[in-house]
């Protein structure tokens, strides 16, 4: 183990400082999740290792925030935004993006069982489909090709795909790509590569994505379900038109689905900086929201804008989950 390491763990286990964090203004964490799955290894060429926690490891992130933070819904953090509730200390909120099958069939057990409560936000449009999200479906196709040489016939150049690295690098063009492109020309763009690289369509035995029935339960038994748009594009990069439609339209389809009002919205983040900016936090506005949650890093303090709340990663090793954690109550990035 480095010295940082060690460093940090006689920190976070001292507690000196959540002692010190009582001087600090008052503020709450919301902590970002993707995906829980048993088998993490499975998904590697799919969602990706970098946003997959395995059961176990999520389990222990669960009872951590539960017994030595302070669970809370997003509805009383807002209404601590306001000045209308007061928190107890170290309030953490659990939250959810994408849509995943696993976020209801393993991470939701996981909180119920402990009684921590959380908020999903969901790509809309691949609920209850067989249709992985675009960007697993980049990265599967370069992840999976056995071809050594890629021909990108928008660019003109060819990129040789001989290490993880190289494959992850493409990857990386062609995220930044679509990420600004509205639906149509993003679908056409991501059959293109799979055509030229000679891979079929992901698909998965099982579906990547959860179905209507599991975001009804979940919503049933109390977590929020919000909007993570329809299709998954960074919303501060597409037009205003398309931005709003995202926005308005996944509301819509989740409400109908849902049978209840759905005033919550995480900004979804494919690719390209910023994916927030002054004009979709007008468009969130428009749309009807009360929240949005980005994926800038940082505490939240009373006053914040909810249309623009930072939130804070999840690193898989305790240490470091409860570096972040204690770094962010004292007002710090880590
Ligand atoms: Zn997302």
């Amino acid at each position: 183990m480095d010295a940082k390491t060690l460093v940090k763990r006689a920190l976070v286990s001292s507690r000196v400082l959540d002692f010190a964090a009582r001087f600090a203004p008052a503020s709450a964490v919301i902590l970002m999740y993707h995906s829980v799955q048993d088998q993490p290894e499975l998904y590697v060429n799919s969602i990706g290792a970098g946003i997959i926690h395995s059961t176990a490891v999520f389990t222990r992130h669960m009872e951590i925030v539960a017994r030595r933070f302070n669970p809370v819904p997003l509805t009383d953090l807002l209404l601590f935004l306001d000045g209308a509730r007061h928190l107890p200390r170290r309030p953490v909120v659990v939250t959810f993006d994408d849509g995943f099958a696993d976020n209801s069939q393993i991470a939701a057990p996981v909180l119920n069982r402990i009684g921590i409560p959380a908020s999903f936000y969901l790509t809309v449009a691949l609920i209850g489909t067989q249709t992985a999200p675009w960007y697993c479906r980049v990265r599967h196709a370069l992840n999976t090709t056995t071809k050594g040489l890629w021909h990108d016939s928008v660019e003109g150049s060819d990129w040789k795909l001989s290490t993880p690295h190289r494959r992850t690098q493409a990857s990386q063009v062609v995220w930044d790509r679509c990420a600004k492109l509205p639906h149509a020309e993003r679908e056409e763009a991501v059959n293109t590569l799979e055509r030229e690289l000679e891979v079929p369509t992901f698909t998965c035995q099982r579906p990547l994505m959860m179905s209507w029935d599991d975001a009804r339960s979940l919503h049933r038994v109390g977590h929020i379900v919000g909007s993570h748009t329809l299709n998954h594009p960074n919303v501060a990069h597409i037009g205003e038109a398309d931005a709003l439609m995202e926005l308005v339209e996944s509301k819509r389809v989740l409400e109908i689905e849902l049978a209840a009002p759905v005033e919550h919205f995480s900004y979804p983040h494919p690719a390209l900086n910023p994916n927030w900016n002054g004009s979709t936090v007008t468009l969130c506005r428009q749309a009807g929201y009360r929240s949005a949650l980005t994926t800038d890093t940082g505490p939240v303090r009373k006053g914040a804008n909810p249309l623009a709340l930072a939130r804070v990663s999840t690193p898989c090793r305790e240490t470091d989950f409860l570096w972040y954690l204690d770094c962010a109550f004292l007002g710090r990035k880590g």
